[in-house]
């Protein structure tokens, strides 16, 4: 199993942006998001059991899952919330792990939104957190999105505070707008990552 840095952040913070001098280095990704969207792919057991549990109101003319509409369910209503968390977390889990194991390379990077609102920071080695001020996270999100302030808003609320994750951090990467070192800054990680990965073993 290779050493694993999970990369975590607020929405907007800069994840991607990150992620994507990561992988200019030749270090793998392995994404949280990709892979939730994985399990509930057309024709995938869990996509079945969800279209058995909701009804087809929650599956869109080509297939996939409507996820606008699933959130819209689940959102008022904790007994059905639990129900597709307990559905879809153990086939996260195994689905990361496969993933993980897949990996040929001292380490890799796990891009992972809700590490800390999850409570699975114990499945990396190292937690790497991108810091942004809350006031660039919300013009950053403003601008890629074209969304509401309100909507962006209730997405912070809805996600740990910047503090909150900041305690969970063993490095911190800040990607601040006048900031124009990234790359630099990931290629010390980098380096570092390469020793602990080598240490580990
Ligand atoms: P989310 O969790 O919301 O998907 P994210 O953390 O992956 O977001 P990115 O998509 O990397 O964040 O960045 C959010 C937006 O901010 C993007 O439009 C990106 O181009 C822009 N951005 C990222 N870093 C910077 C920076 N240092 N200065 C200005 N804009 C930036």
């Amino acid at each position: 199993m290779p050493y694993i840095v999970a990369l975590t952040g607020g929405i907007g913070s800069g994840k991607t942006t990150v992620a994507n001098e990561f992988a200019k280095l030749g270090v793998p990704l392995v994404d949280a998001d990709v892979i939730a969207r994985q399990v509930v792919e057309p024709n995938t057991p869990a996509l079945e059991s969800i279209k058995r549990h909701f009804g087809d109101g929650v599956i869109l003319p080509n297939r996939d899952l409507n996820r606008q509409c699933l959130r819209e369910i689940i959102f008022s209503k904790p007994d059905e919330k639990k129900w597709l968390n307990d559905l879809l977390h153990p086939l996260i889990q195994q689905e990361t792990q496969k993933q993980f194991q897949q990996v040929n390379y001292p380490y890799l990077l796990w891009v992972v939104p809700l590490l800390i609102e999850n409570n699975i920071h114990h499945l990396a080695d190292r937690v790497l957190v991108v810091d942004v001020t809350v006031e660039e996270q919300i013009q950053r999100t403003l601008k890629r999105d074209k969304t509401s302030l309100e909507q962006v808003t209730n997405i912070l609320n809805a996600q740990v505070s910047r503090e909150k994750r900041l305690s969970y951090a063993n490095d911190i990467i800040t990607n601040h707008s006048h900031d124009t070192d990234l790359s630099d800054k990931v290629a010390a990680f980098h380096n570092q990552y390469l020793t602990l990965a080598k240490i580990k073993k």
